[in-house]
C-alpha cells in the first residue's frame, strides 16, 4: 500500500488535475490511498464564508458561497462528460448542506461553524478528481474520510482518537482494495466528532491526514505532491540562493517544522517515524525529478536551514515584587498555554522576566496578558520577524542578521534564533 497527498495547488486548475492523473495512472497497479486537499484557495475562501455569516451578514455570506460553488461547477464542467450527472448531484448534496446552515442564526461559537463550513473545500476537491479519474479509466472508489478519522470535538485544531481511526481506517479502506479497484480516493484536513459533526485539524492539515492513513495502513511509503522541487534550504521566494535538500532525517524536518519552515505540516512526521514510513516530498510538474526523501537516516551534511516567522509578538512578564522567577510562575504559564492553545516560538528566561514570542492571534495575546497580569508586569512588542537557522556558521548568521534592528537572540550549537524589528 502507497499513500499519495496532493496539496491544493497540485489541483487548482484543469491542467494539473490532468497533470495528477497521469501520475497515479503511472501507479495504477495500487494499492493506493489518495489524500486531497482543497482546490487552490478554496479553504481561504471558506474561511471567507464563515466569518461573514457569523458577524451576521447572512446574504453576503450566501453570495461569497455562491462565488465556490460556480467555480466548482465551472471545473466539473470542464473535467467530465459522462460523469458529469452522477458528479453534479454528488456535488449539490454538499452544496445543500452549506446553503441550509446559511440560512440559519449562528447560535453556537464560531469555531464550530467555521469546521462546518470549511470542510466543504475537501469534499468538493476529491468528489470531481474522484469521478474525473473513473472517467478516464482509473478506477478508484471515493469515501467520506468523515467516517474514518474520529475526532474531539476541539473544533478547528482537533485531535485524532486513535483507537476508533485505526479500526475505521482499517475496514473502510481495505474492504474497497479488490482486484478491479486498487485506488481509494478521500479528503485531508477534515473529521468527525461521535455526534457526526465535521471537524478540521488545523490549516494545512491534509498532511497530517495523510500521515495518519500511512501509519494505520502500514503503508510502504507517504508520497507529498507539491509545486517545488522538494524540500528546500530556505523559502526560494526570499532567497534566490536556496538549494533542494535530497535527503532529510524525520528529526530535521520535526525541527524545521516547529520554528516555522512552510514545509510540511508539524504533526506529519510522528506518525510515520513511529512505524519508519519514508516520506517522498514530490514535484507533481514533473514527476521524475527526485524530489526529498524524509527518513530515519541522519544526512551529515545539511546546508544552513533558513527560516523566518513574520508577524511575531513578545511578550515580556516582570515579576511584581521582583521574585525570582521560579517554578510556580512557569508552572502557572504553561496551564495557560495549554489552557488557551497557545503554542510559543521562542522562550527565554531571566532573573526576574520571562520572554515569550508567538504567532500575532489578537485574541490570544489579548487573553494571554489580562491572564499573566495578576502576577506579572505585563509589556507586548508588536511587528516583529523571528529568524532561525540551524546548522548555522559565523558567516550566514552575519550575512542574514548583522542589518538587523535586533531584539532577541537564542543560541545553541546547532540552532541560533534571532528576534528582530
Ligand atoms: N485545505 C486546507 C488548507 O488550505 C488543508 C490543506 O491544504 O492541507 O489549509
Ligand atoms: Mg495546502
Amino acid at each position: 500500500m502507497k499513500v499519495f497527498k496532493f496539496g491544493g495547488a497540485s489541483v487548482n486548475s484543469i491542467e494539473r488535475v490532468k497533470k495528477l492523473a497521469e501520475i497515479v495512472e503511472a501507479n495504477q497497479s495500487g494499492p493506493l490511498v489518495i489524500i486531497l486537499s482543497a482546490m487552490g484557495k478554496t479553504t481561504n475562501a471558506l474561511e471567507k464564508v464563515a466569518e461573514t455569516f457569523y458577524a451576521g451578514k447572512k446574504e453576503e455570506a450566501i453570495q461569497l458561497f455562491q462565488v465556490i460553488k460556480q467555480q466548482h461547477l465551472n471545473t466539473t464542467k470542464y473535467l467530465l462528460v459522462f460523469r458529469y450527472n452522477a458528479c453534479l448531484e454528488q456535488l449539490s448534496n454538499f452544496f445543500t448542506e452549506i446553503e441550509w446552515l446559511l440560512h440559519d442564526k449562528p447560535v453556537r461559537n464560531f469555531d464550530y461553524y467555521y469546521d462546518q463550513i470549511v470542510c466543504l473545500g475537501e469534499l468538493l476537491s476529491s468528489c470531481i478528481v474522484s469521478h474525473y479519474l473513473n472517467e478516464t479509466g482509473i478506477l478508484n472508489q471515493w469515501i467520506d474520510v468523515r467516517d474514518s478519522i474520529r475526532t474531539n470535538n476541539n473544533f478547528r485544531d482537533a485531535d485524532i482518537d486513535w483507537n476508533v481511526s485505526k479500526e475505521k481506517i482499517r475496514s473502510n479502506v481495505i474492504n474497497l482494495i479488490t482486484a478491479e479497484n486498487k485506488i481509494v480516493i478521500t479528503q485531508g484536513y477534515i473529521g468527525s466528532t461521535e455526534d457526526n459533526e465535521s471537524t478540521t485539524l488545523g490549516r494545512e492539515g491534509s498532511d497530517y491526514s495523510a500521515a495518519i492513513f500511512a501509519n494505520v495502513l502500514d503503508a510502504e511509503s507517504l508520497s507529498i505532491w507539491k509545486d517545488v522541487d522538494g524540500v528546500m534550504n530556505a523559502d526560494p521566494k526570499k532567497y534566490p540562493d536556496a538549494v533542494l535538500i535530497n535527503e532529510l532525517s524525520y528529526t530535521e524536518v520535526i525541527e524545521m517544522a516547529y520554528y516555522g519552515a512552510q514545509v510540511i505540516h508539524p504533526k506529519t512526521i510522528k506518525p510515520l517515524q513511529n512505524k519508519n514510513i519514508p516520506l517522498f516530498v514530490k514535484c507533481f510538474l514533473d514527476k521524475n525529478l527526485p524530489g526529498t526523501i524524509i527518513h530515519q537516516k541522519k544526512n551529515k551534511n545539511l546546508p544552513p536551514i533558513i527560516v523566518i516567522k513574520e508577524n511575531q509578538v513578545l511578550i515580556e512578564l516582570k515579576t511584581q515584587d521582583f521574585s525570582f522567577v521560579g517554578e510556580d510562575p512557569i508552572i502557572e504559564l504553561y496551564q495557560l498555554f495549554k489552557k488557551l492553545h497557545i503554542k510559543p516560538t521562542l522562550i527565554q528566561t531571566a532573573a526576574i522576566s520571562i520572554f515569550i514570542c508567538l504567532d500575532d492571534k489578537p485574541e490570544k495575546i489579548e487573553q494571554m496578558a489580562l491572564a499573566a497580569g495578576s502576577q506579572f508586569d505585563v509589556q507586548i512588542q508588536k511587528g516583529l520577524s523571528l529568524l532561525t537557522i540551524r546548522h548555522y556558521n559565523e558567516d550566514v548568521l552575519t550575512t542574514l542578521s548583522e542589518s538587523k534592528d535586533k531584539v532577541l537572540q537564542q543560541q545553541s550549537k546547532e540552532t541560533v534564533q534571532v528576534l528582530f524589528r
